[in-house]
């Protein structure tokens, strides 16, 4: 409450807690918290920054309110990254929302996320870009994961690069050229890493009874997924199986945490 009404405006760091701290207090709490923000807002119209701040705090469970509060502080402040943010939140409305809201909430994010790409700089444009391609390619808008895909290519970083090719693969497949599918799918450069798109990839291609080429994918991994991941996914596809693509990762924290596991046992 102090912060609300003390330092509305702050940026950095503590900008990021007002939005994780959001969703932790309780409805009542929530809603004193909120309306003490929506005062900031009304008596601060032209603060892009106490604007956008308020919409990080009431995003939480008034998504509607701080839409148009994002946008606003957009329009004031064009260049601080405003939409970034917020396509991060209509994302996650995704999964909070019932279905029938869907196609409505992919077309703002195609919406917001093109204008982030077009107009902001910095932030983290490939979860923008990961983000507007999930959202065009379940509406059918290929030539929007197309030009999301220009962009990932354009950053000049492998991992972005391999995630255009999985994105450019879904899409192939979609436009009924499977070769084009697999031979994205199956390139692999230096730095390439087993990634979320690819394995979806993967998974469409087994279901319209690809084997070879995922058996090939599977073992171009190597040592990027663990030894266990890989022999167990080979032998589900031995089986006819469609492979679960779990447990793979071989990061400290991940390795720690399967050891754990193990010792539990
Ligand atoms: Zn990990």
């Amino acid at each position: 409450m102090w912060l609300i009404e003390n330092e509305p405006g702050i940026e950095g760091y503590l900008r990021l807690e007002i939005s994780r701290f959001g969703h932790k207090f309780k409805p009542k709490t929530f809603a004193t918290l909120r309306q003490a923000w929506l005062e900031q807002a009304s008596a601060n119209p032209l603060n892009g920054a106490i604007l956008g701040n308020a919409a990080s705090f009431i995003v939480w469970n008034d998504f509607e309110t701080a839409s148009e509060l994002f946008e606003r502080a957009y329009n004031l402040q064009p260049h601080e990254g405003w939409l970034g943010l917020f396509v991060i939140y209509c994302n996650s409305q995704l999964w909070s929302l019932p279905e029938l809201y869907s196609d409505k909430i992919r077309k703002q994010i195609i919406d917001v996320g093109l204008r982030s790409l077009e107009t902001e700089s910095g932030g983290a444009p490939f979860l923008t870009c990961e983000y507007v391609s999930d959202a065009a390619l379940s509406l059918g808008y290929y030539d929007i994961v197309r030009k999301c895909a220009k962009e990932l290519r354009d950053w000049d970083q492998t991992i972005c690069e391999q995630m255009a090719n999985g994105f450019l693969g879904l899409v192939a497949l979609r436009e009924n050229n499977r070769s084009l599918a697999v031979q994205l799918m199956l390139e692999m450069k230096r730095g390439y890493q087993p990634q979320e798109v690819i394995f979806r990839l993967a998974r469409e291609l087994f279901d319209l009874g690809e084997r070879e080429s995922i058996i090939q994918l599977i073992k171009s991994f190597k040592r990027k997924v663990r030894t266990s991941a890989r022999n167990r996914w080979l032998n589900q596809v031995e089986n006819d199986e469609r492979p679960d693509f779990d447990d793979w990762c071989v990061c400290s924290a991940c390795m720690a945490k399967e050891a754990a596991l193990k010792q539990a046992k």
